[in-house]
């Protein structure tokens, strides 16, 4: 079995992952599991783990409406109500079982519990197995402000099985996707490299790149994982692609854009500012638009949503004394951080991105 060694917990590959799963949780003897999943994981996902969940601990499954609007702290007290309710303790814990969006409010919900209960993640999105549901950044949104709310918590186990995917739509893939081109745009030029011509990757093999993507954010983790300095570098694509994400998130008559897809419009503009401020080639920055175009196509962004989607860039987590810092490339597979970045910039930026 692939298993990769994290912060005092392991991610484990695979179907036998399920019994060590299974072993760990009947030493602990937790009084009680409760398993948090949303609407599509209880249909698609949950049969499948139950009968692969070797325990005779009693279980709970506690279901919430599926969709990035739900990662709330409404969402989680509603969720410790019941937990409450359904006589959880400080010895029960939680299976978070899901994408992105459970991943990381499980976790958050676990980290407060009774001021912190163990939890244990079972990614069933690409965008969570190759980075949400690993190095501990657990949280939830404040009236659109992206995790702002949240803990540094480390899960005791977290199992990848790719036959989750199997059920996961096409643009949910490719919104994972941009998760991991950016573990090869930040930190290895040939992964970014092998990734970025879609049509030659065979999704049959999607495990290996998984465990590599798991590998790279692993060890940028173990460095810092609290996120003082080098941990950074995995907000690349971050400070724009979040104001992109939560102007969206906000404007009722707007269309909704997928983290990843997001966040691939935010790599493309930061590489920009890249060529401006740290040294990206021109032909780099060309090369970085061609691939997110040719996956994702080019999201048509108005020049009237530029004014809003700047004003999100002040909620940035990494900003510092007023100014807007950013994570920059100084060419593919090297990140620089701490770079401060001004709007007019960007919006330069945002307007080179449909170009
Ligand atoms: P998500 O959790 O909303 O899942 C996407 C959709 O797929 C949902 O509708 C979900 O119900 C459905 N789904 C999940 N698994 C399925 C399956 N196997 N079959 C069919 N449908 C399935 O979104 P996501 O893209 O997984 O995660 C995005 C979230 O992750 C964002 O909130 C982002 O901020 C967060 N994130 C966190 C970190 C971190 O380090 N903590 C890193 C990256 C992203
Ligand atoms: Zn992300």
């Amino acid at each position: 079995m692939k298993r990769v060694e994290a912060e005092n917990y392991d991610i484990l590959f695979g179907m036998e992952a399920y019994q060590e799963l299974g072993d760990y949780l009947n030493k602990k003897e937790y009084s009680k599991i409760f398993i948090l999943t949303d609407t599509n994981c209880y249909d698609h996902c949950l049969p499948y783990f139950l009968g692969n969940l070797p325990t005779e601990i009693p279980f709970e499954i506690i279901e919430v409406e599926a969709g990035e609007e739900y990662k709330t702290l409404e969402t989680c007290s509603g969720v410790i109500q019941t937990m409450l309710e359904l006589g959880g303790d400080r010895r029960s814990i939680v299976i978070t079982l899901g994408g992105g969006v459970i991943t990381d409010m499980g976790g958050f919900i676990a980290s407060i519990y009774m001021r912190g209960i163990d939890f244990v993640n079972i990614p069933t999105t690409l965008l969570s197995m190759v980075d949400a549901s690993v190095g501990g950044k657990t949280g939830v949104d404040l009236e659109g402000i992206k995790n702002c709310i949240g803990s540094f918590v480390m899960p005791k186990m977290v199992v990848v099985d790719v036959k989750y995917l199997e059920t996961l739509e096409a643009r949910q893939i490719k919104s994972g996707y941009a998760e991991m081109l950016k573990h090869g745009l930040i930190f290895d030029a040939k992964y970014y490299d092998y990734l970025k011509d879609i049509a030659n990757i065979d999704f049959n093999d999607i495990e290996i790149l998984i465990h590599h993507s798991v590998v790279i954010k692993n060890s940028v983790v173990q460095q810092d994982p609290k996120e003082a300095g080098l941990r950074k570098i995995l907000n690349f694509g971050h400070t724009v692609g979040h104001a992109i994400e939560s102007y969206y998130l906000t404007q009722e008559d707007k269309k909704t854009l997928l983290h990843g897809e997001a966040i691939a419009i935010g790599m493309v503009v930061e590489a920009y500012l890249s060529t401006q401020l740290t040294g990206l080639s021109f032909e780099e920055y060309q090369d970085i638009k061609n691939c997110i175009h040719s996956i994702y196509g080019i999201e048509n962004i108005d020049e009237e949503d530029y004014v809003g989607i700047l004003d999100w860039l002040k909620f940035d987590k990494k900003n510092s004394g007023g100014s807007i810092r950013c994570v920059l490339l100084c060419e593919i597979g090297q990140a620089e951080y701490n770079l401060e970045i001004d709007k007019e910039l960007v919006e330069r930026g945002l307007m080179e991105y449909s170009k």
